[in-house]
């Protein structure tokens, strides 16, 4: 029974909150996903919470085999160094993988020094390469329109594949750039805000309509997507497409293999 359950894909939403205002008022966490790809766990986007999301959660750092962050804003940040420290025991461990964007080291670094020597490695992402960690690999196809350097990612595991589009402007490169059974799309707007860098809830639509995934997850959502009722423009969605899309909740866990047959 435990291999098989080690052996599943799952997806933790430790906070489906995104942008300035979510964060500061924490109405949704902002932790980031905690993924368990056949037995490799792995971070992704640790903002403001994590440590304490995941703890909450009985999720343990030091299982961790590696970070990824899909660019530096805060609310995608925030917690990087306090999860780095935990993943490596304090640095007792010489362990884990730290993946993140070149900008993200350069000037202000989001990572203290110090944390850097604890680490087994640390890569940087660019456009259309692809990584590996435990028994997964992804790729960072295509770079978005966000204001700083930004990736989003298409995971590869022994049984799924599934992208994450992250911040970004709508651009049509982003449907000929990701795929898989699973879409989660950080959807921060309910109506476009053609002036501001993310993506808004038609954006979606076209995307999960291009795309055709099996399910597609709304997260990371704003002010103005919370007052809407993402759980009801979800539903809208789905009548809309004809894909199933969910709305995340926080502590959400999504197991893949519900995308089975
Ligand atoms: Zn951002």
């Amino acid at each position: 029974m435990e291999a098989e359950k080690s052996a599943s894909d799952t997806i933790t939403f430790l906070g489906t909150g995104g942008a300035r205002i979510m964060v500061a008022t924490q109405i949704l966490a902002s932790g980031g996903m905690w993924l368990n790809l056949s037995g490799t766990e792995i971070l992704v986007d640790p903002g403001p919470g994590c440590i304490v999301q995941s703890t909450k959660r009985k999720l343990r750092a030091e299982k961790l085999s590696a970070i990824i962050l899909s660019h530096r804003h805060l609310d995608h940040s925030g917690d990087i160094n306090v999860m780095t420290e935990a993943m490596t025991q304090g640095g007792l461990k010489h362990r884990g993988r730290l993946f993140l964007p070149a900008d993200a080291l350069e000037n202000e670094p989001v990572i203290f020094s110090y944390l850097r020597n604890y680490l087994e490695g640390v890569e940087i992402l660019e456009e259309g390469k692809t990584y590996s960690t435990g028994e997964v690999s992804f790729t960072t196809p295509v770079r978005h329109i966000h204001p700083v350097e930004t990736y989003g990612m298409l995971f590869k595991t022994k049984k799924h594949r599934f992208s994450y589009i992250t911040d970004t402007r709508y651009f049509d490169a982003l449907t000929k750039s990701y795929g898989g059974e699973l879409l989660i799309l950080n959807v921060v707007f309910s109506e476009p805000r053609p002036q501001i860098d993310h993506l808004s809830v038609p954006d979606a639509k076209r995307l999960i309509s291009e795309l055709k995934p099996k399910a597609a997850i709304l997260t990371h959502f704003g002010m103005s997507m919370w007052r809407a009722r993402p759980w009801e423009l979800a539903e809208k969605l789905s009548r809309e497409t004809g894909v199933r899309v969910i709305s995340a909740r926080d502590g959400m866990r999504f197991d893949l293999s519900q995308l089975n047959g």
